[in-house]
């Protein structure tokens, strides 16, 4: 057994750091569940009362090889004793990751540019897709999140928080994403015959002056609420850019290392995107980001024309080439598949018996649950999502919620969980929602 929260949460100690938090830091965590972590092993993570969860949450899907993994460990000591810091300089570490993420990805994406944080990787594959397109226009979908600067943010949906702080970088046009619980066009998805697919010429005839440089997509939208969209989308969104000689920008920020269960979510459909943005699992918890991109693109831009103060620094390197060993000998992305292939039948059972379980999708360790107040009308419930929440933290289970509407609770546990860990959650998770009816 790893759930064991003895107290109210949050405890004493919990408690004294979320009033320091709330006056020094008030935007950390504001949303989340009062629990105030001190470490964590694995799939587990203790408070600063000695609580503790099983963490669902990954700390936003980012601890794939799960936390403190002791090989990780052992790297990022080895390397921080040996070298922090080589700006632009090439190390042995930053040649082999770059080399090693050329060698696992597509052979068509064969530069990687290594960065610091997954919106960089975003930004900068919208960058150069402008320089060597030498166009300005960029298709993004609605409920996207391609993180927060300033071109990111541009093509983000509501997730990307954008309300008054415009105005947003020229050239951005949004499309619907084939969010199929709630279909934009009321159709069913058996039927549609993606419908959304066919509808974006409507709309780049209403909106694009023509000079269309690029299209970004994830390969399922994590913050508007683990939304995926249906067999065959993506391989035929990919295919229209093609024919329409757009750049195919696949953001895996956070579907890839594992998460769905393939290394990259790309090869459920045998994507061959014209960049990648990875970033998240890349480092497990070190901050740690890449851009793949096609040498013919790359070569639009003179050497230190784009660069990092912290891209490829050697810290991030070692953690880096550590976490792809791992996820290679402990083969986690299959582990994914297999614990994932068991969680989700059980999640479609507790939705069948309950009244506000809306829907349940997702592949691999990665899944939504959809609250609602009424499974005929839909109406999202944030009231029951975070009700959820709460309760579960208390029996020990960390969850998170997003959501366009701020109502699916985010199943996203490290990699590394066993059968037994995610049935120990599972039956918290079950007794919960069955007894919230
Ligand atoms: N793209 C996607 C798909 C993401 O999920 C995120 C982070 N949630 C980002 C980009 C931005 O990454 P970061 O927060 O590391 O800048």
């Amino acid at each position: 057994m790893i759930a064991d929260v003895r107290m109210k949460l949050p405890g004493p100690n919990s408690k004294k750091y979320l009033a320091l938090s709330k006056k020094y830091e008030p935007r950390c965590m504001s949303q989340q569940t009062p629990v105030v972590w001190a470490n964590g092993k694995g799939v587990k993570v203790t408070d600063v009362d000695g609580n503790t969860f099983i963490d669902f949450t990954s700390g936003v899907l980012v601890t794939n090889v799960g936390h403190c993994h002791p090989k990780l460990v052992a790297a990022i000591q080895k390397a921080a004793a040996e070298l922090l810091n080589c700006y632009d300089f090439p190390t042995p570490n930053r040649v082999n990751l770059a080399r090693k993420l050329v060698e696992k990805t597509p052979a068509n994406l064969d530069n990687a540019f290594l960065l610091t944080t997954g919106s960089e990787t975003t930004e900068a594959a919208m960058r150069v897709a402008k320089r060597y397109t030498g166009r300005h226009e960029m298709i993004s979908f609605y409920g996207a999140f391609h993180g927060r600067t300033y071109g990111a943010m541009s093509m983000g949906g509501k997730m990307g928080g954008k309300k008054k702080f415009g105005p947003l970088m020229p050239g951005a046009i949004q499309v619907p994403f084939p969010y199929c619980y709630r279909c934009p066009f009321k159709k069913k998805a058996e039927s549609c015959k993606l419908f959304c697919l066919e509808f974006m010429d409507t709309a780049l005839n209403a909106q694009s002056t023509g000079d269309i440089a690029a299209l970004i997509v994830e390969p399922y939208q994590g913050g508007a609420g683990f939304i995926f969209p249906p067999e065959g989308f993506l391989k035929s969104l990919e295919t229209w850019c093609k024919s329409n000689d757009i750049l195919f920008i696949l953001d895996e920020v956070q579907s890839s290392f594992g998460r769905t269960g393939k290394f990259f979510a790309l090869e459920w459909e045998r994507l061959k995107p014209n960049f990648l943005c990875v970033a998240k699992g890349l480092g497990s918890g070190v901050p740690t980001a890449a851009l793949m991109a096609e040498s013919g693109i790359m070569k639009c831009l003179a050497p230190g024309e784009m660069s990092s103060t912290t891209g490829g620094n050697p810290l991030s390197c070692a953690a880096a080439l550590a976490v792809i060993k791992i996820m290679e000998e402990e083969i986690l992305a299959g582990n994914a598949r297999k614990i994932g292939s068991i969680m989700k039948p059980r999640f479609e059972k507790m939705a069948a018996g309950s009244k506000y379980m809306g829907d349940v999708r997702g592949k691999g360790l990665v899944m939504g649950l959809e609250f609602v107040e009424n499974k005929k009308t839909k109406e999202p419930s944030e009231k029951k999502t975070t009700e959820f929440i709460s309760r579960c933290a208390q029996k020990g289970v960390l969850l998170g919620k997003v959501g366009i509407y701020g109502n699916v609770v985010r199943i996203a546990p490290p990699l590394v969980i066993t059968e037994e860990e995610a049935n120990e959650a599972l039956d918290i998770m079950a007794t919960i929602i069955a007894d919230m009816g």
